[in-house]
C-alpha cells in the first residue's frame, strides 16, 4: 500500500479500517459501501447480547435508544445539531414521511417541486402519496437548471436530491432553500449520495427536512436503515402520517389514540433495525475524527486525477459529470453507448464501477479506502478495455437484474 496524503489525515487508517477483497479497485461505495471490520465483531456482539439478555436487550443493550444516539453520530456530518436526526425504515419511507409533514404543513399549496434529475424512487413515492392525498396535488418536475424558474407561490414543497445518483451534478442546497424559502416554500433534501460524500451543512442552508441512506458512502450494509433529519424549530409542528407506535410520546403506554413523540422521536414508525445498526455503529466508528473538509479535498482531487486519466487514454468516453470540482459531487461519470457492456469487462477485471442506463459509467469516488495508485490503476483497465474493444462480445451485453 503507498502512502497516501491530505489534509492533516491518516489515510492509511481509514483505509485499514476496512475488509476489501484482494485485488479488487473498489469504484462503487456510492452505492454500496464495502465491510468495515469492526462491523463483523459489533453484529457478533449484538448477536451475543440477543442470545444473553433476551428480550432484556432493548433497555441493557440500547436497542431502543440506538435510532437517536446513532442519529445524533450521523447528524455531525451533515452539519445538523444534535437531537435532529433519527435513524430508522428505508430512504424511500423517509421520503414519504417527509413530504407528508411538508403538505401537510402547507395546505393550501397545491404543487410539489422535483428535477428529472431525481431518483425514482423519490419521485415514485411522491406521486403515490399525492394521489393517496387525492385533492388535486400537481407534481411539477423540471430540469435541474429549471428548479430557481419554477418556485412560486403555489409551491408547498421543493424535493431534491442534492447530489445527482447519474451524474453526480450537485446542487447549492442553500442558495435553492432561501428561494424556496422566498416562496412559502419547504425545502426537502435527499442526502443519498451527500452523506459522507461531501460536506453538507442543512443548518446553515436552513434546509427544513433532509434524508438519506447508511449504505453508500456511510458504509453500514446492504439494507441499513435510513436517517432523517427535521429543522428543530418546525418538528413540533410536523403532524406524522405514517404513525407508528415508536413515534408516539409514551409507545409502553399502548394508548389507543396517536400522539406524537415530541421532537425527532416522531419521525420513528416502528422496530429498530438492530443488527443492522450495530453494523452501522461500527461504520459510524470510522467516521469518528474524520474531517469532511479533508475528505472533500481528497475526493476532488482524486476525481480530477480519474477525469484526467480517462480523458487522456479514452477519447470515445465523454464527461457526464460537471467538469467544474464545486458543482460535482464525489462521483465521476462518463458516457458511452456500449457502456453496460464496457462495465461488464472492466468489473471482469477487478475494477467494480456500475452502469446506469442509458448509458452512464459510474465511478464512486471515496477517499476513506481509495488511493492515487488505485484511480491510475483503473484508468489503465478502462484504457485497455476501450483499445482492444473487449466490449465488444454478445456475452457482455446480457443485463444482470441488478446494474
Ligand atoms: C439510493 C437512493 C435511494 C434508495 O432508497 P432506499 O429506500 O434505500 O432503497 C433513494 N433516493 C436516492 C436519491 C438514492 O440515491
Amino acid at each position: 500500500m503507498d502512502r497516501i496524503e491530505g489534509a492533516g489525515m491518516d489515510w492509511d487508517a481509514t483505509r485499514a479500517a476496512f475488509a476489501l477483497p484482494e485485488g479488487v479497485i473498489y469504484l462503487d461505495g456510492n452505492s454500496l459501501g464495502p465491510l468495515p471490520r469492526g462491523a463483523r465483531d459489533a453484529v457478533a456482539r449484538t448477536l451475543d447480547d440477543w442470545q444473553a439478555r433476551l428480550i432484556g436487550g432493548w433497555t441493557g443493550a440500547g436497542w431502543m435508544d440506538a435510532p437517536d444516539s446513532q442519529g445524533d453520530r450521523i447528524a455531525r456530518l451533515i452539519g445538523a445539531p444534535e437531537g435532529s436526526v433519527t435513524v430508522g425504515d428505508t430512504l424511500t419511507l423517509k421520503v414519504h414521511q417527509m413530504l407528508a409533514a411538508a403538505l401537510r404543513m402547507r395546505p393550501d399549496r397545491r404543487v410539489v417541486l422535483s428535477d428529472s434529475g431525481n431518483f425514482p424512487t423519490d419521485l415514485y413515492i411522491a406521486q403515490g402519496l399525492l394521489d393517496t392525498l387525492g385533492r388535486g396535488h400537481e407534481l411539477r418536475v423540471v430540469p435541474p437548471e429549471g428548479v430557481t424558474d419554477a418556485l412560486d407561490g403555489d409551491v408547498a414543497a421543493m424535493m431534491l436530491t442534492h447530489v445527482d445518483y447519474r451524474t453526480g451534478r450537485m446542487h447549492n442546497m442553500a442558495t435553492l432553500t432561501a428561494r424556496a424559502h422566498d416562496v412559502g416554500a419547504l425545502a426537502i433534501w435527499d442526502l443519498a449520495h451527500s452523506a459522507g460524500a461531501v460536506p453538507v451543512d442543512v443548518t446553515g442552508a436552513g434546509a427544513d427536512f433532509a434524508a438519506g441512506c447508511t449504505y453508500k458512502y456511510l458504509n453500514a450494509g446492504p439494507g441499513a436503515p435510513a436517517f432523517v433529519h427535521v429543522r428543530p424549530d418546525l418538528i413540533d409542528a410536523v403532524e406524522p402520517a405514517l404513525s407508528g407506535w415508536l413515534g408516539h410520546a409514551a409507545p409502553f403506554a399502548f394508548e389507543p389514540a396517536y400522539r406524537p413523540a415530541s421532537g425527532i422521536g416522531r419521525m420513528r414508525i416502528g422496530t429498530p433495525p438492530v443488527l443492522q445498526m450495530a453494523a452501522l455503529s461500527a461504520a459510524l466508528d470510522v467516521w469518528d475524527g474524520v474531517s469532511m473538509d479533508a475528505v472533500r479535498a481528497r475526493s476532488v482531487a482524486l476525481s480530477e486525477r480519474l477525469i484526467a486519466g480517462v480523458e487522456a487514454s479514452c477519447p470515445a468516453l465523454t464527461l457526464a459529470s460537471p467538469r467544474d470540482a464545486a458543482s460535482r459531487g464525489s462521483q465521476v461519470s462518463f458516457r458511452h453507448p456500449e457502456g453496460y457492456s464496457i462495465m461488464q469487462v472492466l468489473i471482469a477485471r477487478g475494477v467494480i464501477g456500475d452502469f446506469r442506463a442509458p448509458d452512464i459509467l459510474r465511478f464512486g469516488v471515496t477517499p476513506l479506502y481509495l488511493s492515487e495508485r488505485e484511480i491510475d490503476a483503473a484508468v489503465d483497465h478502462l484504457a485497455a478495455v476501450m483499445a482492444g474493444r473487449e466490449w465488444d462480445d454478445p456475452r457482455h451485453r446480457v443485463r444482470r437484474a441488478v446494474t
